[in-house]
């Protein structure tokens, strides 16, 4: 079938090519200008004028190019691409229909603006200082331990030799979960009141040799003042092996203190009472703040006592030698020691309120970075 828009050229000079190329560009003009938004008509003008088939540019290729002499048929081609392109960029636009000026210079992005500047964390004191503690043990080549906040009685208090209904348990006012009534005593859900339950559960899960230190959070129903908070943070210690003896544990404790607060410090060892260790101590280091001459830190004692400490107690290796025999404590020996992460980072910077490390205070915050 024969376009009858296209009518057959006999001249093929410039001239006659201009008019003949400048009449189509009149009617794709008119065909253009009818489009509008009209999909069925744009669609309608794809067929007319770039079908396969019947288009006017397969019509117009077909007889204009072929009849073309040799020498015209540059002119002719060029013009024709012109024109093909033409038509291919009034398609697409009318297809597109892309958004209008006016809703991209609402989205325009300024690029001379100055951009977000994103403030860079720093790790917070407490986090600091348990990374610190941990890392001065980890040099001794003690692994890292943790374990779950809430805890079953068993793990927080029995294995640790506070048996049910003894009043060493009074000393560490404890958060229950409800509705437990049902379950055995030992089982009872309660949250941790210190990092003890992850010693037995290490010492379950592998024979000795043990070395572990044990960052973590844990809770007691203690009322907020300045130096205390429901919330609070240790790192507990134990080393189990054969023929550890009290000298292990001092050397041990006497070091850490020096490369936590500088070689110049001193250590010393006062007997106490932990229900977990046999013989215990509370270790004492000479006053950070007034070199031990005495100071209102210190209480003009000279001596500031930070941890406790001791042998680890036969009981306690009997509940671990329940699952792992090899915890015979005739055989092998342990010490274990624990210290308050809060309490050393106030000493370290000076903090003299604890409810700043939990406040979120920017201005607090801001001085650790
Ligand atoms: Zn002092």
């Amino acid at each position: 079938m024969m376009n009858e828009e296209i009518p057959n050229l006999t001249a093929f000079d410039d001239a006659a090519l201009d008019v003949a190329f400048v009449q189509l560009g009149e009617q794709l003009l008119a065909a253009v200008l009818d489009l509008g938004q009209d999909q069925d008509k744009v669609e309608a003008f794809r067929l007319k004028w770039l079908g396969r088939k019947q288009g006017l540019l397969k019509d117009l290729s077909g007889r204009w190019l072929q009849a073309a002499p040799a020498e015209a048929k540059k002119a002719v081609g060029q013009r024709f691409n012109g024109l093909k392109s033409t038509v291919e960029t009034c398609l697409n636009n009318a297809l597109g229909a892309g958004p209008s000026d006016a809703a991209l210079a609402a989205e325009a992005i300024d690029i001379t603006l100055p951009g977000t500047r994103r403030l860079i964390g720093a790790e917070h004191p407490i986090t600091r200082t348990l990374n610190e503690i941990t890392s001065v043990f980890a040099a001794l080549g003690y692994s890292v331990g943790v374990g779950p906040e809430v805890e079953t009685d068993f793990y927080n208090f029995e294995s640790m030799n506070f048996p049910p209904g003894h009043p060493a348990r009074d000393t560490q006012d404890t958060l229950v979960v409800a509705g437990q009534e049902r379950r055995s005593q030992r089982d009872r859900l309660l949250l941790r009141t210190h990092t003890s339950p992850v010693q037995m559960r290490t010492m379950e899960s592998q024979p000795p040799p043990v070395r572990i230190v044990i960052p973590g959070k844990v809770h007691r129903n203690d009322a907020a003042d300045a130096t205390h908070s429901p919330i609070f943070h240790q790192v507990e210690g134990l080393c189990v092996d054969t023929n550890i003896t009290f000298s292990d544990l001092k050397g041990t404790l006497d070091h850490a203190m020096k490369a936590l607060f500088g070689s110049a410090v001193k250590t010393r060892f006062f007997p106490s009472f932990f229900p977990f260790t046999e013989p215990s101590a509370d270790v004492q280091i000479s006053c950070i703040f007034c070199g031990g001459k005495g100071c209102r830190k210190c209480k003009n004692s000279g001596w500031i006592e930070l941890l406790g400490c001791g042998m680890v107690d036969p009981a306690v290796f009997a509940f671990a030698a329940e699952k792992q025999p090899a915890y015979d404590p005739k055989k092998i020996s342990g010490f274990a020691f624990g210290m308050g992460v809060e309490r050393i980072a106030m000493m370290k910077y000076g903090i003299s309120e604890i409810g700043q490390f939990y406040a979120g205070d920017m201005r607090f915050l801001e001085q650790f970075e």
